[in-house]
């Protein structure tokens, strides 16, 4: 008869053989479960943008990166500064990589890296440099660590990929909106935020502590709101739904662009409940 230590051993033998299944371990983390294989020391592999990077300790870094299949995560790469070191230069902000990493006991231990695009247009272009770090900095606030998003992922590689070769404000309006979207405050921009009647031309506001625009009769009662012109709420809807490609071919006033900025700006310092530091950098 099969006793209980045995069956015990049967099931952490089996354990074993399934935590070297990809599927299975994206199960585990998808289920927080990931304490229960921690002692298999297993290795993660994924893609990921680099974020950020910051020095640790004598020869370390410490990297926030952006990856397609954990979401936001912080690693450290060992030894990263030393020149010997074969991570080094794959691990530059913006850089899209394949990485292999597995669990230390506070950060994510990156083992290798090779470059899958090293966006070389954009380290190469100050004006393009400082908006690819606005993008980044957007990823990092707006995401929580380990909260898988590929839809930020993905958003956040296309628009690296066009900003390579090409370079109109209007990406970044773009950006600012899907990535509002993607992390759950997508604005109502066809109905009032408070009473939802839908929207005529005319006179409306826009609200960035309820998230939308609003009517001028809630304006009237309520009291807050900043104008918002017809040609913003016509452009914010097109970006909304289109692609990167076909949303930055939308030809536009300047006066028009400035507005939308000025829109969604207030509309991220709101949900963010902070200023980006990469904004003020991307504007001297
Ligand atoms: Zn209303």
């Amino acid at each position: 008869m099969l006793n209980g230590r045995f069956l015990a051993s049967r099931f952490a033998q089996l354990l074993r053989g399934m935590a070297r299944n990809d599927n299975f371990i994206l199960f585990l983390l998808e289920n927080n479960c990931t304490s229960r294989v921690d002692t298999y020391n297993m290795v993660y592999k994924t893609s990921g943008i680099v974020l950020k990077r910051k020095n640790f300790g004598e020869a370390d870094r410490v990297l926030t990166i952006l990856t397609e299949r954990f979401g936001k995560i912080s690693a450290i790469a060992k030894g990263s500064r030393k020149i010997k070191a074969k991570l080094l230069g794959h691990l530059e902000p913006f850089t899209q990589v394949n990485f292999q990493f597995h669990e230390g006991r506070n950060f994510y231990i990156v083992t290798s890296a090779d470059i899958v695009h090293n966006f070389e247009n954009i380290h190469n272009d100050y004006q393009k440099t400082t908006r690819a770090f606005y993008l980044g900095e957007l990823c990092d606030k707006f995401l929580e660590s380990d909260e898988k998003n590929i839809e930020v992922y993905r958003l956040l590689s296309s628009a690296l990929e066009y900003l390579e070769d090409n370079n109109v404000d209007l990406m970044l309006r773009f950006f600012e909106l899907k990535i509002i979207e993607a992390s759950g405050f997508k604005p109502a921009l066809r109905e009032c935020v408070h009473c939802r009647k839908i929207l005529t031309a005319g006179s409306n506001f826009w609200d960035q502590s309820e998230g939308g625009i609003i009517c001028s009769d809630c304006q009237k009662k309520f009291q807050h709101g900043k104008k918002i012109s017809d040609g913003v709420i016509k452009l914010l809807r097109v970006i909304e739904e289109k692609d990167i490609e076909n949303a930055t071919k939308i030809k536009q006033d300047n006066k028009i662009e400035a507005e939308t900025e000025e829109i969604l700006d207030l509309y991220i310092k709101n949900i963010l409940e902070r200023e980006l530091k990469s904004k003020r950098m991307m504007k001297q």
